[in-house]
């Protein structure tokens, strides 16, 4: 069967197969095996160093306080059911790898930490289904933004029609569906919304999704930057979450006739989100960068606030078009500065705790919560969420919920790199940051 594998990807020129995993600083790595080795990547992967999650995403640099060190060796083991050719890099193929200490699953493996927390969503009854929109700069080879429209001018479409056009096929050849395109609010600034899926197929189709913006905008002369800042000026890049809750395949967000049109289990999954926001933060705009984006009046999420159809609220319910009752809800407080494997996890180790404690949600913001006095802001409990990574970081230590589900090594690492990137970033000039991040994400 493997020769026969073997005998498959020569027959289709394929050379190199890519073992590709999302370490905790959210820096897509792999490793290419020849096809003359894969029975070896059958049997035991490739093996990568036990201090990835150790590196923060400036450069490489072992981060001490992670609990890792340049000692050990882990394996990257591919989920053949991620596999895809590269359609931007011929002659390769690729799989997301589950990394493997001594033969068992690892618990600092993001994509571990994903299937434990939807195993324990499947015991409580749920499936959790998740889609990400993109948004992402297109740069010239300068740095300078291919076009000065604005959102939704149909100038942008036509202007970067041809690149974009590669990006959607390539992303197509590896199932992954861009459902809508069109251009954002800032110059060069684009949005994909992808079609959505359970939430580890979710998570590996951005690792894919990211990779194959940068390659296909480089080898069309362009750079396209996901980093949520770019321009001091213009638009954030975010990455709103879109999930919808499930039951023996039916969709139970929504419920005709109750109040806002949401089930109990869906209004219980938001208050939840809401009530962990500050912590959840840590792992949904993960990086000193992102918090340049999360700011009032920008439609980012900025307040922990639910709205219907408002674009100011962390959570927005989008009604829904067919009159019914709502279909998914968005969280806005999210970039693809987040590993997303972490970020879709925690958001859904959150809205569990929410529908165990059954809780309720209080009516929604309606409007800018920015424009709410004190006093009004304080009754919607629509409060301004951290102002920095460093904040974040501080509130998710403090939140047993989150940290129990990430489990102490996987606390004791994020936290320190993350701290440690904190550190080395917190004062740069936004240039500086863009000039050394910008395709990272
Ligand atoms: N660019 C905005 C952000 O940073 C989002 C705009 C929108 O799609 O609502 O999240
Ligand atoms: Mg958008």
């Amino acid at each position: 069967m493997k020769t026969a594998f073997a005998r498959l990807l020569r027959g289709a020129d394929i050379r190199f197969v890519r073992v590709v995993t999302c370490s905790i600083a959210n820096v897509i790595r792999g490793k290419a095996a020849a096809v003359s080795v894969i029975d070896d990547v059958f049997r035991h992967g490739v093996g990568v160093t036990a201090a990835l999650p150790a590196l923060p995403v400036m450069y490489d640099t072992v981060v001490e306080a992670s609990g890792l060190g340049p000692a050990g060796e882990v394996r990257l083991m591919p989920d053949w059911d991620t596999f895809q050719l590269v359609p931007y890099a011929p002659g390769h193929a690729q799989v997301i790898g589950d990394v493997m200490k001594d033969g068992q699953p690892w618990a600092l493996d993001p994509r571990y930490f994903l299937k434990r927390v939807l195993g324990e969503a499947g015991r409580a009854g749920y499936e959790v289904r998740t889609g990400y929109e993109v948004e992402f700069y297109l740069l010239d080879a300068g740095g300078r933004p291919v076009d000065d429209t604005v959102f939704a001018a149909t100038l942008g479409m036509d202007v970067a029609h041809g690149v974009v056009g590669d990006i959607v096929s390539a992303l197509a050849a590896q199932d992954v569906i861009a459902q809508q395109l069109y251009p954002e609010a800032g110059p060069g600034q684009f949005e994909l919304a992808l079609a959505p899926a359970d939430a580890l197929t979710t998570a590996d189709r951005m690792v894919y999704a990211r990779q194959t913006l940068h390659a296909v905008a480089r080898r069309a002369g362009f750079r396209a930057a996901l980093l949520p800042k770019v321009l001091e000026r213009a638009a954030g890049n975010g990455a709103h979450c879109h999930i919808s809750l499930w039951r023996h395949g039916q969709n139970i967000t929504g419920a005709p006739g109750s109040a806002h049109g949401l089930s109990d289990e869906a209004a219980a999954f938001i208050a939840g989100v809401l009530d962990h926001l500050p912590a959840l933060a840590a792992l949904t705009v993960a990086s000193p960068n992102s918090y340049r984006r999360l700011q009032p009046r920008t439609w980012s999420g900025a307040f922990r606030a639910w709205g219907m159809d408002n674009r100011e609220a962390a959570v927005r319910v989008p009604s829904n078009p067919d009159g019914g009752p709502p279909g998914h809800v968005e969280l806005k407080t999210s970039d693809a500065s987040s590993n997303p494997y972490l970020a879709l996890g925690a958001v859904i180790v959150c809205g569990l705790d929410g529908l165990r404690r059954e809780l309720s949600l209080p009516e929604p913001v309606q409007r800018d919560p920015a424009f709410l006095s004190e006093a009004q802001r304080r009754a919607a409990g629509a409060d301004p969420l951290p102002g920095t990574l460093e904040a974040a970081l501080a509130a998710l230590e403090a939140d047993r919920v989150l940290t129990d589900a990430l489990g102490p090594e996987l606390t004791q690492a994020y936290v320190a790199v993350k701290r440690f990137e904190w550190q080395a970033l917190k004062d740069l000039p936004l240039e500086e940051e863009v000039a050394l991040l910008m395709e990272r994400y």
